[in-house]
């Protein structure tokens, strides 16, 4: 570009302007990371937010992928000093997002993503109202318990409280800007990058600078 400046494009990230937030919420077992997982490849500059988690590591899982697995004096610790953005307890756990990644990031003008519970998505909405929410259904509630099933990862109790909690959230979805139903995983990745091109689209986001470089004669 003549004067140095780069191209706007929807798909990556442009310096000068801050960073976007997606906040992808839906019941546990809807498929949040394997939408997230197949979306990644085709997403330039979407960085994940790897949160931190009082709950047992399960087979596979590995420390500070997809999560920071916790003790859970620690976590409090963190509560304490107020270095979670938003967290909650889930089932008997809980979860929290590491606030600094996040400031940092959105300062900068990196894109972010999180996956949360609803009560985690509502704080983080009502201290950042600019953030994107999107809402992930299963098909079906029978659908939602087998994959809960399927996994193999929790006890009936576990599951029958993960179910109570999916009717809960699933009660909220209108407070979201997005909805995703997650019957076809590809077509459910399509349509969250979809959501995440026209977001980034948004003629707000640009900075007054970038809005001169297209007044530009050549
Ligand atoms: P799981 O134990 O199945 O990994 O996660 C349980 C639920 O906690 C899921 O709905 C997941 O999206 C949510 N979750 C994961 N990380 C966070 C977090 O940092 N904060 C909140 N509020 N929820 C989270």
């Amino acid at each position: 570009m003549a004067d140095g400046q780069p191209p706007l494009q929807a798909g990556a990230t442009t310096p000068g302007r801050s960073g976007v937030l997606f906040v992808m919420t839906g019941a546990s077992g809807v498929g949040k990371d394997t939408i997230r997982n197949a979306a990644m490849p085709f997403v330039e500059d979407l960085e994940f937010s790897v949160s931190a988690t009082t709950r047992g590591q399960r087979e596979g899982e590995e420390h500070g992928v997809q999560y920071y697995f916790l003790e859970r004096q620690k976590f409090v610790e963190m509560i304490d000093n107020d270095l979670f953005l938003e967290y909650a307890d889930f089932v008997g756990e809980y979860y929290g997002t590491p606030l600094e990644p996040v400031k940092e990031a959105l300062a900068e003008g990196r894109d972010m993503l999180l996956e949360l519970e609803l009560v985690g998505a509502r704080q983080v909405k009502r201290r950042m109202p600019e953030a994107v929410m999107i809402f992930i259904v299963p098909p079906s509630l029978t659908e939602l318990e087998r994959r809960l099933r399927g996994r193999g990862t929790e006890s009936e109790e576990k599951i029958q409280k993960r179910l109570a909690r999916a009717r809960e959230e699933i009660r909220a979805l209108r407070e979201f800007d997005y909805l995703i139903v997650n019957d076809e995983v590809n077509e459910a990745a399509s349509l969250f990058l979809s959501i995440i091109r026209a977001e980034r689209s948004r003629a707000r986001l640009l900075s007054q600078k970038q809005v001169e470089s297209f007044l530009r004669e050549e």
